[in-house]
């Protein structure tokens, strides 16, 4: 399989391209996701020529509440319109990637909850995003990102990396050849995927592909495209997913000897009330598709929405 492009902040990667010539190398981009992700690392300030070392700089509220990043002991050393401007360049490169991994904190490359001062120094009270990402996410909504840190959360990690895989999957099977044939039978294969994310946008999809909305077709991808990126960003819970499960059992029960079929009810039982893990039913479905076969069920992208090998899915 070819490795799936990813943007990410150069610093992350080793490169001690931070303001004191230094860096913030995470084990898990470099020694686990790697296998899976091809890096095109990043870094605004040097790219639009700060050195390493530099003077560290913040995000400021100027007087009309505009957001700007300055020098800290020098206001007057405003990088915002270079910033802005980089990341308009940027884009352009970013065509085929289908994830950026950002960290948390930084005026350029924070993707929430960055720290906003007054002009005299003190906390603003309020935060933002770190201005060059922020024209990137504004630019490229559908584009999964997420902070590195947050990564270590096993629920986003997940979501994060299913996310990066239904971008690729939808860039690979319908945007390089649009057609309303090839939407419907990806929408199709993401039907439980979808659900296990959002009820309600499992039904708007649906209604979606249906209808068309009256739109023409190069609209209506970017729509799908634009909705799919939005629901798989929401969550799912351990309830979400066992309503999934229970919707699966009932493609296989009719395959299934009623000892089969009550032990895979009482393994989706056991992972709703938290006692083994999401892998557990879906190993167990996984393997009565083996053994029976099931052409609609075996398609769908929820039972193996990324490599098993990354282990996202053993979590309580
Ligand atoms: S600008 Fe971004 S990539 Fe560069 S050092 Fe700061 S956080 Fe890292």
């Amino acid at each position: 399989m070819n490795k799936i492009p990813i943007a990410i902040s150069s610093c992350l990667l080793g490169n001690k391209v931070r303001f004191d010539a230094g860096h913030k190398q995470s084990k898990y981009c470099l020694n686990t996701l790697s296998d899976w992700f091809e890096y095109q690392p990043i870094c605004p300030e040097m790219g639009i020529g700060m050195p390493a070392p530099r003077p560290p700089i913040r995000l400021i509220e100027d007087d009309d509440k505009e957001i700007r990043v300055v020098q800290v002991d020098d206001h007057s050393y405003d990088v915002t319109d270079e910033l802005k401007a980089f990341a308009k360049e940027k884009l352009n490169e970013l065509d085929d990637v289908c994830g950026y991994i950002v960290i948390r904190n930084s005026p350029s490359c924070g993707m929430e909850r960055v720290k906003v001062y007054h002009q005299n120094g003190n906390p603003a009270g309020r935060s933002d995003r770190g201005v060059y990402i922020n024209e990137i996410m504004n630019e490229r909504p559908e584009l999964p990102v997420e902070e590195e840190g947050r990564l270590q959360d096993p629920k986003l990690r997940e979501n994060f990396i299913t996310r990066v895989f239904a971008y690729q999957d939808f860039k690979d099977q319908v945007k390089v050849s649009p057609s309303v044939d090839a939407l419907v039978k990806f929408h199709s294969r993401y039907k439980y995927l979808v659900m296990a994310h959002s009820y309600a946008g499992y039904k708007k999809l649906g209604r979606l592909v249906a209808n068309n909305d009256g739109l023409e077709l190069d609209e209506l991808v970017i729509t799908y495209e634009k909705e799919l990126m939005q629901v798989l960003q929401k969550l799912a819970n351990a309830k979400s997913h066992s309503n999934v499960l229970y919707h699966i059992l009932g493609y296989l029960k009719e395959d299934l000897a009623p000892a089969a079929k009550q032990e895979l009810i009482n393994v989706i039982e056991q992972y709703r009330q938290g006692i083994v893990t999401l892998i557990a039913p879906i190993t167990l479905i996984n393997h009565y598709i083996n053994q029976y076969g099931n052409e609609y069920i075996a398609k769908q992208a929820y039972l193996n929405p990324h490599p098993v090998e990354l282990g996202l899915r053993n979590y309580l």
